[in-house]
């Protein structure tokens, strides 16, 4: 029995899907599992825009009445805020450009969010005293260090990864 490529019929090797010209066009597509982190980065650079506007309205509502230190607490979260979402554009345009360098910079973008999560804990913590670190402060970053610890090795070791981002 002849084998041929599932997409344009060439006949090819039987232990294969496509052909190479088809494998070529299927992986040059984001597919398959990088839906995921694609949406991932969209919520993400959006949800930074949310808590940007609101720590800004916040501030600029409440000034009068904030000590020093909340004072600095607030603008180094915007300030973070700010950077993260900036990067969070940078890595989505990389992303849909397909570029070469998107793997190295999206882990190091995964590494980031955890690492300034931590860090507004941290300042929380040490600026307002007053305010109490549980469950709301604490699962975000707890849920952060899990997607990293799920992307991480994925756009490390997926042949997928190294076929769709080469430009
Ligand atoms: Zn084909």
């Amino acid at each position: 029995m002849e084998w041929g490529c599932t997409k344009c019929g060439v006949e090819i090797p039987q232990d294969r899907e496509f052909c190479d010209k088809c494998e070529e066009k299927h992986f040059r597509k984001i597919g398959g599992f990088l839906f995921l982190p694609l949406i991932g980065l969209i919520v993400t650079a959006a949800s930074y825009l949310f808590v940007m506007t609101d720590a800004f309205k916040f501030l600029t509502e409440n000034y009068a009445q904030l000590n020093a230190n909340a004072k600095i607490f607030f603008i180094l979260s915007i300030a973070i805020y700010i950077g993260e979402f900036l990067f969070s554009v940078t890595v989505l345009s990389f992303f849909l450009k397909k570029k070469k360098l998107l793997p190295k910079l999206f882990i190091f973008f995964l590494i980031s969010v955890v690492a300034t999560m931590s860090l507004n804990v941290y300042m929380l913590y040490r600026l307002i005293p007053s305010a109490k670190i549980g469950y709301n402060e604490l699962v975000p970053v707890f849920r952060n260090v899990i997607t990293a610890l799920i992307w991480i090795p994925y756009f490390i070791t997926s042949v997928r990864v190294k076929r769709t981002f080469t430009r």
